[in-house]
């Protein structure tokens, strides 16, 4: 077991390396341990998935995942991250209890947990390998299989906000780097310097990123506090706690859900992996890969290595398989459960919402942030 850990937390620091790896096997087999279920889930995963068919609403978010990093979660960490979920969730709920559609509330959600420094996304975003932030988005909505996606992008507050602007006013699907930024602005959509993405917590864990890989720690963004001085960031935005120097591997954020006329939305948002050459683009930004959404089989954002989640089209593979008779559950499961570690390397897990408004997560990491509320229910927030 020592060694696994071992192993383990040395593929968490030189995870920057696993762009120059990933054409070989990277050994984390021993890290894939799935996420078990606790009673709750069992009996939520044991309702068939047509129960409740009539109009209810149903979302799910998540926020990232991870490795040895939860063998060593406190419980005040714990807390905090379950507040936060709670609070994203909330957001997305509230939409869809007022009757508002599937893709408000994701976004909704997602733009709450871009706001949190806790996760990779938006605010608290990873750096790439000269030390800025570069982050990706994307969403769908599933009646229309409308898309909107948004890849190295450096400014905007609400990448998600952005991906969205893509989809509603443009032709296109994808726009990326500083031709995406300057559209943001002529949108008039939130902009904001490097200095307001910048967390102490996530540059401590680049900077033993590069170190573990032997790059050069490049210098800390203008604008930010000096190395050691007081931090702006010292508490979150929740209130008092303190942020906790937890750190995990995949901090992306999603959200899928469906709304009470029925129809499917998926939303996801990430600063990537950390220490990525620039210009690197992960899964989440790319529809069908780390994001996709249709009425006619389910809605999926996922989080977790991109570039196995790319070469899987991993989140269109969950709908096909749903589409071809498979439960949700079970098309989640065979992707991440079979299909991903197969790639030797493939880490990770999804949320996946079916038409039918039943929530579902599969993941085969040891832990995922994740939480989820149907009509009716209360929320439900895990953290382990
Ligand atoms: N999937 C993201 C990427 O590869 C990383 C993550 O899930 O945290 O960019």
């Amino acid at each position: 077991m020592i060694w696994c850990m071992t192993d383990c937390l040395l593929n968490r620091l030189s995870a920057a390396l696993l762009f120059v790896t990933l054409g070989t096997t990277s050994g984390l087999a021993c890290c894939t341990a799935p996420i078990g279920p606790n009673q709750s889930e069992v009996a939520w995963a044991a309702q068939p998935e047509n129960a409740g068919s009539g109009q209810h609403w149903a979302i799910a978010i998540h926020g990232g995942a991870g490795e040895s990093e939860w063998e060593h979660m406190d419980a005040a960490t714990a807390a905090v991250y379950h507040d936060s979920l709670a609070k994203a969730l909330a957001a997305g709920a509230a939409v869809l209890e007022k009757h508002g559609n599937a893709l408000d509330a994701v976004t909704a959600a997602v733009k709450v947990l871009e706001d949190d420094p806790l996760f990779n996304a938006g605010r608290g975003s990873a750096f790439d390998a000269d030390g800025k932030n570069e982050m990706d988005a994307a969403l769908m909505d599933g009646a229309t299989l409308s898309a909107g996606s948004v890849a190295s992008v450096r400014f905007t507050r609400h990448p998600i906000d952005l991906a969205r602007a893509v989809m509603e006013h443009t032709p296109y699907v994808m726009m990326v780097g500083p031709g995406a930024d300057e559209f943001s602005k002529a949108q008039g959509l939130e902009q904001e310097p490097p200095s307001f993405f910048f967390t102490e917590m996530r540059w401590q864990e680049f900077v033993a990123i590069m170190k573990a890989s032997g790059r050069t720690v490049p210098p800390r963004p203008a604008g930010v506090p000096a190395a050691g001085g007081a931090s702006s960031e010292s508490r979150n935005e929740l209130g008092t706690l303190p942020l906790p120097s937890f750190s995990h591997r995949f901090g992306t954020v999603g959200a899928v859900a469906r709304d009470s006329d029925g129809h499917l939305a998926a939303a996801t948002s990430t600063g990537g992996m950390q220490g990525k050459l620039p210009g690197r683009v992960g899964d989440s930004p790319l529809i069908g890969a780390g994001t996709y959404a249709s009425d006619k089989s389910c809605a999926v954002s996922g989080t977790g290595v991109g570039e196995y989640f790319i070469r899987l089209t991993l989140a269109r593979e969950v709908c096909t398989l749903v589409q071809e008779g498979k439960s949700a559950q079970q098309a989640a499961d065979q992707m991440i459960h079979s299909e991903l570690p197969a790639l030797k390397g493939g880490e990770g897990g999804v949320i996946v919402m079916t038409p039918n408004g039943q929530p579902i997560w599969s993941s085969n990491t040891l832990g995922m942030f994740r939480a989820r509320q149907s009509e009716g229910s209360e929320p439900e927030v895990y953290v382990k």
